[in-house]
C-alpha cells in the first residue's frame, strides 16, 4: 500500500547507479518511498543504469571514504531506512586495488554506522554482506552460521564490514545483513563473468570477431571470435538482482534486526552458463568460441551454495531462475548491440 505525501519513508541507496542500488530505487519508489541516492562525483557521471530514474529520485554527492559527505547526508536526510550498497564489489579487482577495497568497504561502512549512530540512531540500516566471505567453505549448502573463511581482499573488507555490523546492532543500532550469493541482470558490470560470456555469446551470435567493449586486461572481450575466459568448472549459485533487492527491503521490514543468507539453493557451473548462453541463440558447438585464458583463472573461490531456507521462511522467494537470467542477459546485449 503506499502512503500519501506526509506519510511517505525517507530511504537513502549508497551505491544507487551500480547494479542493485538501481533495481532498490525502482523498487522503493513503486512502494511509495522518497527515495536519495548517494553518488560519487565522478569527472565524467556514469548514470547508464539511473537514467530513466533522474526526474523521481534525489541524488546526493557523497563517497563512502569521506566522512565529512556521509555524515552530512547521515544528518541531514534523518532516512528512515539506509540500504548500503557502495563498493568496490569485484573479488578480482580487490587483489589489484587492495586498500581501496578496504577503504571503501570496510572503512566506508563502518563510518557510514558510526554517523548513523551517532546523528540518527531510529535509521534502519541493511548492509550488503557478501558470500564470498565464506570463501573456501567449510560446509555445503552455506547458511548463516557457517564459519568465515574468506580468500580475497574483497570477502575480508566485507567480513570486517559485516562484524562491525554486529558490534553496532549489539549497541542498539537497527542493521540487518544480507549475506548474498551472486546476483546478475541486464545491469551487471563488464567485468564480471557472467555478463562477460552473455556479450560475448551477444557479440558471436550477430558474426562479430572482435567485441567494441574490453576486458580487464584492456582487449577486446571477443577476440578472433572467441572469448576468453577462466576455470570453467567453477560453480556458483546465481540469482536475478530484482529478486535480490525485494530480499534486502524485507529485512528492513523485519520486527530485530538479523543476518539473511539471500540465494537460489542451486548451483551451475561456469561451463553450464557459458552452453546456456549459447543455446539460446542457437549455437550448440560451443567450445570452439571459447579459449581458457590462464590469467583469468581465479585461485581463491570455487565453489559456493547458499542455503535460503531462513529467508524463504519469512516469504522471500525467486521469480526468474538461471535459464530465464541467462537469456534475459544475452537478449540486453544482443538489443544493445543492434
Ligand atoms: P556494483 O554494480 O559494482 O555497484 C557498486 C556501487 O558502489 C556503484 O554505484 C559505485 O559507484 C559505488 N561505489 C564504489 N565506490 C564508491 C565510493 N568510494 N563511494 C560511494 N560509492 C561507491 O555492485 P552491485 O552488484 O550492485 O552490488 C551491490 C552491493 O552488494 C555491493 O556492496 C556488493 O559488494 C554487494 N554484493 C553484490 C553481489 C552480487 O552478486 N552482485 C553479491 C553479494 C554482495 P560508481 O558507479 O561511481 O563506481
Amino acid at each position: 500500500m503506499k502512503k500519501n505525501s506526509q506519510e511517505r519513508k525517507k530511504a537513502l541507496v549508497t551505491g544507487c547507479n551500480g547494479q542493485d542500488g538501481s533495481y532498490l530505487m525502482e523498487f522503493l519508489l513503486d512502494k511509495g518511498y522518497e527515495v536519495y541516492g548517494m553518488v560519487r562525483r565522478l569527472s565524467c557521471p556514469n548514470y547508464q543504469n539511473i537514467k530513466h530514474l533522474l526526474g523521481s529520485v534525489n541524488l546526493i554527492y557523497g563517497d563512502m571514504t569521506d566522512i565529512t559527505s556521509i555524515v552530512k547526508i547521515v544528518k541531514d536526510g534523518q532516512f528512515d531506512e539506509i540500504y548500503n550498497l557502495a563498493a568496490q564489489s569485484s573479488p578480482a579487482e580487490s587483489f589489484k586495488q587492495p586498500f581501496l577495497t578496504t577503504d571503501v568497504n570496510a572503512l566506508g561502512s563502518h563510518r557510514l554506522f558510526e554517523a548513523v549512530s551517532i546523528y540518527s540512531p531510529q535509521t534502519r540500516v541493511y548492509q550488503a554482506s557478501t558470500s564470498e566471505m565464506f570463501g573456501n567453505a567449510f560446509e555445503s549448502p552455506q547458511r548463516e552460521t557457517t564459519q568465515f573463511n574468506p580468500s580475497n581482499p574483497y570477502a575480508v573488507s566485507k567480513m570486517y564490514a559485516h562484524q562491525m555490523a554486529h558490534i553496532y546492532r549489539n549497541k542498539g543500532l537497527f542493521v540487518a545483513c544480507g549475506i548474498l550469493f551472486n546476483h546478475e541482470s541486464e545491469r551487471r558490470g563488464l567485468q564480471f563473468v557472467t555478463q562477460k560470456i552473455c556479450y560475448g555469446v551477444a557479440c558471436i551470435s550477430l558474426g562479430m570477431k572482435e567485441s567494441p567493449a574490453l576486458n580487464e586486461e584492456n582487449e577486446p572481450l571477443v577476440k578472433d571470435g572467441k572469448i576468453s575466459l577462466g576455470n570453467l568448472d567453477a560453480k556458483r549459485d546465481w540469482g536475478y538482482s530484482p529478486d535480490y533487492v525485494r530480499g534486502m527491503w524485507m529485512l528492513l521490514q523485519l520486527n530485530m534486526p538479523d543476518d539473511f543468507v539471500i540465494a537460489t539453493g542451486e548451483q551451475h557451473s561456469i561451463r553450464e552458463l557459458v552452453q546456456t548462453a549459447f543455446k539460446f541463440v542457437g549455437i550448440e558447438d560451443w567450445e570452439k568460441y571459447i579459449y581458457v585464458d590462464p590469467r583469468f583463472v581465479r585461485k581463491d573461490t570455487c565453489s559456493l551454495l547458499g542455503d535460503p531456507t531462513k529467508i524463504k521462511s519469512i516469504g522471500w522467494k525467486t521469480d526468474v531462475d538461471f535459464k530465464k537470467l541467462v537469456e534475459k542477459m544475452v537478449e540486453n546485449n544482443i538489443n544493445q548491440l543492434k
